[in-house]
């Protein structure tokens, strides 16, 4: 029906595995990345100037707002407003996550606050859908990662890993867990 009415559909699929581009199907777009989680969302603006240009070769990037295409792309995909987003997260949380920031997008880091415990948070407002709150209530919260020689904080065992050249975050969990271990030439501990 689009096609008939002039329309062109484009289906853009990301985050995809490597081997979905093989059996890829005319029409749709296959990418391995996270689109959104690209800077300045390069790919996403790339492809809409080619298809603007496709309808007009005169369209120049420095006039497209940007941001309108999002709020307005937002508005008309169904996407969710901060009050219904602040609605749906006291219904799936029974009210002991505040948000604290205004809601942009699902990708897009929100601040909440756990009523119960006070800790506060930058999750994607996509994993708060899927049911995931406040982590020190849950008991997953480990605390800062702090290297003993460098006197360098981390959010948590994998970033500190990633910051000394480790490929997983087990040695240092394990020696934070037990003072004793070292890992990657480091001493670590849990603040
Ligand atoms: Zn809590």
């Amino acid at each position: 029906m689009c096609r008939e009415a002039g329309i062109i559909l484009h289906t853009i699929y990301d985050s995809c595995p490597s081997k979905m581009k093989e059996t890829s199907v005319d029409g749709c777009l296959y990418y391995t990345f996270d689109l959104w989680e690209e800077p300045e969302h390069a790919t996403l603006k790339s492809l809409c100037l080619g298809w603007a240009r496709d309808i007009d070769p005169a369209v120049n990037l420095s006039v497209i707002d940007w941001n309108g295409i999002e709020l307005r792309a937002a508005e008309r995909s169904g996407a969710l407003s901060h009050d219904q987003f602040v609605d749906k997260i006291r219904q799936l949380f029974g009210g002991t996550i505040e948000v604290v920031d205004r809601y942009v997008a699902m990708h897009t880091r929100i601040r909440v606050r756990c009523k119960t415990c006070g800790y506060a948070w930058n999750p994607k407002p996509y994993y708060l859908i899927q049911g995931h709150g406040c982590h020190k209530c849950a008991g997953l919260y480990q605390g800062t990662v702090v290297c003993l020689e460098t006197g360098k904080e981390y959010k948590n065992y994998r970033q500190a890993a990633l910051a000394v050249g480790l490929k997983g975050s087990a040695g240092i969990k394990d020696a934070c867990q037990n003072p004793n271990h070292t890992s990657g030439g480091y001493h670590w501990k849990l603040r």
